[in-house]
């Protein structure tokens, strides 16, 4: 689990992403697929737990993504904060709307 606090921590994941430009498929508003080098689907799932912005990745056996295991940002996540900034910000302004 990745514990997410500024851009700059995931900066350079960020732009490995911008590079690869792994398929990202939303799932939920705060799920997504996104697809790994051997072609499988990893799931990023974001949370919002005790003020504190969440990041989790597990591979399509069920298991950690190795840099997400280890607190590191993956080009996974990397990939998905993107869709999921522009998500948040389409729900809030939802919420506001109504
Ligand atoms: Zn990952």
């Amino acid at each position: 689990m990745l514990i997410l606090k500024s851009a700059a921590q995931i900066k350079n994941q960020i732009e490995k992403a911008r590079q690869l430009k792994p398929l990202v498929r939303p799932v939920e508003p705060r799920r997504y697929l996104v697809r790994n080098s051997e072609g499988g689907m990893n799931r990023v799932q974001f949370l919002f737990v005790n003020g504190q912005r969440l990041a989790t990745c597990q591979r399509p056996d069920a298991t950690p993504c190795p840099a997400n295991q280890h607190g590191l940002a993956c080009v996974h996540v990397a990939a998905s904060v993107g869709h999921h900034i522009v998500t948040m910000m389409e729900l809030r302004a939802r919420a506001v709307a109504a």
